[in-house]
């Protein structure tokens, strides 16, 4: 089986070592950049299955390099983790808002930013990291084989977009997702505030046939959905 590539670019030393180590140990191939530029090199020459991206670097904003990245159709779809030195509310639903599909702020716990990479390269790649046929959140599970959706032990009929909506959520448990990256990842297209209805609409249908299970699809203010665990 081909190894799971990760692109790390980030100017500190230290933070780079740290995160380098941790995906060599866990068996990823790893690419590092220093730079903004060095990292759009690193992407002409291969497609990293995760790319973990600093915010404040010598030569630009991480933010607007995601926006870049989101904005061609080569690189759109690779997963980016972003890291960052300030940490503080704004700057995490700006960086989601720029595409980023998922936010730590420094100083982060090595298990959590290894356990949180781990699943953004399981939805881009489930394949490679080996999650099988199933999601699960509690009682709630989806056959990826069967198409099939179970919520408390009974089947739920969904509709397409409903069915793609509920895993992409179910993908990144916890985790935020803004209507943007929903609409080009279910509906495949971009956003305008019209199409923000669409992504609400089907939201609202999708809760109602998940009955009392509906409930954990949270709604982030300003931003989009999320899929909560139980306990969390
Ligand atoms: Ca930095």
């Amino acid at each position: 089986m081909r190894k799971i590539l990760v692109l790390i670019i980030e100017d500190d030393p230290a933070c780079r070592e740290l995160v380098k180590a941790a995906m060599l140990e866990a068996g990823r191939v790893v690419h590092v950049a220093k730079t903004l530029a060095e990292g759009a090199k690193e992407l002409e020459t291969a497609r990293p299955d995760l790319i973990v991206l600093d915010r404040g670097l010598p030569d630009g904003d991480g933010v607007k390099f995601c926006l870049t990245l989101r904005k061609d159709s080569r690189y759109r779809t690779i997963p980016i983790l972003m890291l960052t030195g300030k940490g503080e509310v704004e700057d995490r639903v700006l960086g989601l808002r720029f595409g980023a599909d998922d936010y730590l702020a420094k100083p982060f716990d090595i298990e959590e930013l290894m356990a949180r990479a781990d699943g953004l390269v399981r939805r881009g790649s489930p394949e490679l990291a080996g999650c099988g046929d199933r999601l699960e959140c509690g009682a709630l599970s989806m056959d990826l084989k069967a198409r099939q959706v179970q919520a408390g032990g009974e089947n739920v009929q969904l509709s397409r977009m409903e069915y793609e909506l509920l895993r992409v959520l179910l993908e990144r448990t916890n985790i935020p997702v803004t209507r943007d990256f929903l609409l080009e990842a279910v509906w495949k297209t971009s956003s305008n505030s019209a199409s923000h209805k669409v992504v609400d609409v089907t939201v609202m249908n999708l809760r109602k046939k998940l009955g009392a299970l509906g409930d954990r699809i949270a709604s982030v203010r300003g931003l989009g959905y999320k899929l909560i665990a139980p306990g969390h």
